[in-house]
């Protein structure tokens, strides 16, 4: 029997990625095929990877349009982004071909991509406007740290499905990757991540950090350096424009422009600055960045760190 559900939908909220972004949680907690040391859900009990209904479709399908109409804003995305694994819901392709019959917002999935070898979640993908793939390594023994698969799941033929998909695909494809202290922050994991990423055609690859309460206690962010280290290691293969951190300051997007300081806390949050940037940055702001940086420092908002001889400013994490 199918699980009906008080709500899958809630939203819109602000997202950095999407805009405003009306969520759709189409998986009940928590159904995964990861067990993810970061993950804010908890630890999966048991990783799954039979794909099957949650919910029923229509119900689903009724409410997002329900929300849409109801919302008294503009919504720049429909999210399927659940409690799980989201590709797990046999009924996904099925419900954003209905939502986009009757709803003319974009619609996007965050997907962990461990299916995507499968036609029948390759063809369910391809409905959306907007795949989401989260990519933390791209070695095994990484993979299996980070991510803690079902012992059914194989990292090469995921990654291999990955690039499959991206080659044919016609929406929009972006990637996460999120960095944990000591499991994935190295500098030779970092570039076999960038490596791979350089082979699939993407718009956007995002390097998160866990700034939520995690599965395992152990977990932490990398310290500020190694995060400028991966950033510009991707940056190298992929190019500026296509690396950007999110490191947990969506609000500062949305609401700080105009006031320099802030402007500037808000873009470091997002691409680290060089120092001598910043300087004639507030300078030009008719600021004294001999006061504003030491201040910023020393109140835990900023980190100084040296990268091949040249010293950034990089949003501290929190
Ligand atoms: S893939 Fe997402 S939902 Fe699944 S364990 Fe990892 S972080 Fe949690």
């Amino acid at each position: 029997m199918l699980a009906t559900k008080a709500s899958v939908v809630f939203g819109p909220v602000p997202s950095r990625r999407l805009g405003m972004s009306l969520g759709v949680n189409n998986i009940p907690l928590k159904h995964c095929t990861y067990s993810c040391v970061y993950c804010q859900l908890g630890r999966t009990k048991r990783p799954e990877i039979e794909r099957r209904a949650f919910y029923g479709p229509d119900e689903v399908v009724d409410q997002v349009i329900r929300a849409v109409e109801e919302a008294g804003e503009k919504i720049d995305y429909i999210t399927f982004v659940p409690d799980g694994e989201p590709t797990l819901d046999v009924n996904l392709g099925k419900m954003a071909e209905k939502i986009k019959e009757v709803v003319s917002v974009p619609v996007a999935v965050l997907t962990n991509g461990s299916l995507v070898y499968r036609d029948d979640v390759v063809s369910d993908l391809s409905v959306f406007d907007l795949v989401s793939f989260k990519i933390d390594a791209a070695d095994v023994k990484t993979w299996r740290l980070v991510n803690r698969p079902h012992p059914g799941l194989k990292l090469g033929r995921i990654l291999e499905a990955i690039k499959d998909f991206t080659a044919t695909y016609s929406g929009t494809v972006i990637t996460e990757t999120m960095l944990v202290s000591g499991v994935n922050d190295s500098i030779s994991k970092c570039r076999r991540v960038a490596e791979f990423l350089k082979e699939l055609k993407i718009k956007k690859a995002y390097i998160a950090v866990p700034i939520r309460p995690p599965s395992e206690p152990w977990v932490k962010p990398p310290a500020e350096d190694r995060v400028l280290s991966c950033y510009s290691l991707m940056w190298e293969y992929l190019g500026e424009s296509k690396v950007e951190l999110m490191i947990g300051y969506e609000k500062s997007n949305f609401k700080l422009v105009g006031d320099p300081v802030k402007a500037l806390l808000a873009t470091t949050s997002v691409h680290p600055m060089r120092i001598d940037y910043a300087y004639k940055y507030l300078t030009e702001k008719g600021l004294d960045p001999d006061k504003v940086i030491p201040e910023l420092v020393s109140s835990g908002e900023i980190a100084i760190v040296e990268y091949r001889g040249h010293r950034f400013i990089i949003r501290k994490f929190g």
